[in-house]
């Protein structure tokens, strides 16, 4: 009888973790591999072409978003700002320049909320889209969640209203906003540095003194090795031009 009984248990036990395990598997998130192969998603792009894309988010800053453009200006580099509504509202002179000077402009919600609705997510990149068309007379066609996080369910979501969504390259995430040092930033991006990478900066959201120093080093080196600085969405059109 005993015996039956831990067999019963057995069984249920074993029930159990499979129904689990079926459920997990149905709301689990679709990874890179299905995204990149559906191209709904973009993290970088395999490319012999000696180019990369710099990004920055959750800005503009008053003062670090002008110091970036000054550089990159000096080096006629192109760039691409994933901007927060809000702060594109705050700084809307910083959103023309950006635009005028040939940068990419991009959405990247309005408020910047860690965890959303999707109602409320639609609502607030429809709120950024008009708030860029009304200062530079073009929408966004770019994307990138906050944080990076997505579900299937978002990613529809956005795909069916023409947003392409943008991630960075996984070895070059600088993590610029804990401050860890410009040495550090630096030597991130140069040690891994591929052709076809998108690099993540951040030119809002605190104190970016030490993103700006890294850029005053990292773009005339990258330079020197050969390097064009080009927009996400022509790194994007190279991708399609290649039959790899
Ligand atoms: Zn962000």
């Amino acid at each position: 009888m005993k015996k039956i009984l831990t067999g019963l248990l057995c069984l249920i036990f074993v029930g159990l973790l499979l129904v689990l395990g079926l459920n997990l598997k149905a709301s689990a998130v679709k990874d890179r591999y299905h995204y990149e192969t559906t191209g709904e998603i973009m993290w970088e792009i395999k490319t012999n072409e000696k180019v990369v894309a710099l990004t920055f988010d959750d800005g503009p800053h008053p003062k670090h978003t002008a110091e970036i453009l000054d550089i990159l200006s000096n080096y006629n580099a192109k760039a691409t700002f994933f901007v927060v509504g809000e702060n594109a509202e705050k700084n809307s002179d910083l959103i023309l320049r950006e635009y005028n000077e040939g940068h990419e402009i991009a959405n990247h919600t309005y408020t910047h909320p860690l965890k959303t609705t999707l109602a409320n997510l639609e609502k607030e990149l429809k709120q950024t889209d008009e708030l860029i068309y009304s200062i530079t007379g073009t929408y966004p066609e770019l994307f990138r969640p906050v944080e990076g996080q997505y579900t299937d369910q978002m990613i529809q979501s956005v795909v069916k209203k023409g947003y392409k969504v943008v991630m960075w390259s996984w070895h070059q995430d600088t993590e610029d906003w804990k401050n860890p040092g410009v040495h550090r930033i630096v030597r991130t991006v140069l040690k891994g540095v591929k052709p076809g990478n998108i690099i993540l900066f951040h030119d809002g959201g605190g104190n970016r003194r030490q993103t700006v120093q890294a850029l005053e080093k990292i773009i005339p080196e990258l330079k020197k090795q050969g390097y064009e600085f080009v927009t996400v969405s022509e790194l994007r059109k190279m991708k399609d031009a290649d039959p790899k």
